[in-house]
């Protein structure tokens, strides 16, 4: 047992507006978002960060959520961005593994 922030969504002790789920994996609204839609796909399971997982299966399973929740929101034809945010210099402030889904407006490059 953790008291992660998002490992407290998981167990829902925390609420959160959820968009889809998997066995392995939980999709729900940004509580701040940055973009018309901003989604985050979170593995059930807790790792700390992308620098944290064993092997390709936990961010297969993410991203092929991601790619679902793209299509049912509606933005997969006109694109989206995915960002995994990784440690201080990556900008990642909950440190539970989580992939950005960004969608419903352009968004630019390089980012800040
Ligand atoms: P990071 O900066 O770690 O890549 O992203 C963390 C994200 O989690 C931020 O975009 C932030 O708005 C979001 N967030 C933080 N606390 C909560 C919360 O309690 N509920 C939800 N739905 N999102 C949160
Ligand atoms: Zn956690």
């Amino acid at each position: 047992m953790t008291d992660c922030l998002f490992c407290r969504i998981v167990r829902g002790e925390i609420p959160a507006a959820k968009v889809a789920e998997t066995d392995e994996c939980l999709a729900f609204r940004d509580i701040a978002p940055q973009a018309p839609v901003h989604v985050l796909i979170i593995p059930r399971k807790h790792f700390g960060s992308l620098d944290e997982v064993p092997d390709a299966s936990v961010v297969g399973a993410m991203s092929m959520l991601a790619q679902q929740v793209a299509r049912s929101e509606g933005i997969a034809a006109a694109g989206y961005r995915c960002v995994i945010n990784t440690g201080a210099h990556g900008g990642q402030t909950v440190g539970h593994l989580h992939m950005h889904l960004l969608g419903g407006r352009a968004h630019g490059w390089p980012p800040g």
